[in-house]
């Protein structure tokens, strides 16, 4: 083709129809597919910073940590129920020995805990399948459209096998176009719930024996200040052991699974960006009616590469809930903060 010229005639006026409109037709067109790629970019960094579609994102989150966390909920409840009922046996079988039963106890609770690691696996990799569907809908341009979509919150029990099974997310049943799978059988996806659960057993284990020591101190001295002995003593330190264990369990359920609940979604939420394929950051967000502890405050809105950990204290954390580099327990536990990603340009 040539061109030899053309530009030179573009000083003319060029009469309509000619060779030289054509021309300056496909400059416009050029400046015209810039603009509206800029318009794209805009749009695609943008469209999830807009106060609708925010309001809505963390409507959704909600909706479906708070399904998560009543499951979880549900199933710290059940086992600790079943704890303290395996406790009550270990009191008499020991006739609430003094000497005895707190030995044969800690046996107990050990081994009573090893067996949680079956259930709370389960849970944990559904409930991390369950946001990384969420998150790769929501970052992906095709999937997620302004407010077409919204997530309830499900507060009846539903069975097991239905929570471990297809979860709390409606777009994770027959869904063939995002590219997230079942987590379970993704390894990092299972190592980082094995982590999480070798990681919190220990924890709730050490703070089982605790306040079964105090309880059954307190019970048993009542118990001897009465002048009971034999089953009457027995009888007394179980129940009171029981009475009281089973209010402060009421309590821990929720508090692990609020706890565990975080740093699952924040997890499942990173796996299903990274599953995107795009380039994006990640915003750290508080939920603006809880109480959001100071330490996230100063994290509120901070923005940075998907690489980047966020400081707090000299510690990092890759996500709310992590404390896979060393954050102590009061910059994590109860915490309700979590990531939004935000697409990136690209070259
Ligand atoms: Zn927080």
């Amino acid at each position: 083709m040539d061109t030899k010229g053309k530009y030179d005639e573009l000083n003319f006026t060029i009469p309509k129809g000619s060779k030289e409109e054509a021309t300056s037709t496909a400059i416009e067109l050029v400046e015209r597919r810039n603009k509206l790629r800029e318009e794209e970019w805009d749009y695609r960094t943008n469209r999830l910073r807009t106060p609708e579609v925010k309001k809505q994102l963390e409507d959704n989150h909600f909706a479906l940590l708070d399904s998560w966390e009543f499951a979880l909920n549900g199933l710290f409840t059940d086992l600790f129920k079943k704890q303290n009922l395996g406790l009550q046996q270990v009191i008499a079988r020991n006739n609430a020995n003094i000497f005895t039963t707190p030995i044969a106890v800690n046996t107990y609770i050990d081994s009573n805990f090893k067996s949680w690691s079956k259930d709370m696996i389960g849970y944990y990799v559904s409930m991390l399948t369950d946001f990384a569907y969420y998150q790769a809908e929501v970052l992906l341009p095709e999937n997620f459209q302004d407010g077409t979509y919204t997530y309830e919150k499900v507060t009846q029990r539903k069975n097991k096998e239905d929570i471990i099974n297809t979860g709390f997310n409606p777009s994770r049943a027959g869904q063939g176009q995002l590219p997230v799978g079942n987590l379970k059988y993704n390894r990092e996806a299972i190592a980082y719930a094995n982590e999480r659960i070798n990681k919190s057993i220990p924890d709730m284990a050490k703070t089982s024996k605790d306040r079964f020591s105090r309880s059954f101190r307190r019970s048993y001295d009542e118990a001897i200040s009465k002048g009971l002995s034999g089953s009457q003593l027995t009888d007394y330190v179980a129940d009171g052991v029981r009475g009281t264990l089973s209010k402060q369990n009421l309590n821990r359920g929720l508090m692990i699974a609020r706890t565990e609940a975080t740093g699952l979604a924040n997890y499942g939420r990173k796996v299903g960006a990274k599953a995107t394929g795009l380039v994006y950051t990640k915003q750290w967000i508080t939920s603006g009616d809880a109480v959001v502890r100071e330490a996230h405050m100063s994290l509120s809105g901070q923005e940075i590469d998907e690489h980047k950990s966020f400081v707090y204290d000299g510690y990092k954390l890759d996500y709310p809930g992590d404390y896979s580099n060393g954050a102590p327990a009061n910059l994590t536990i109860n915490c309700r903060c979590w990531l939004e990603y935000h697409e990136k340009r690209g070259i």
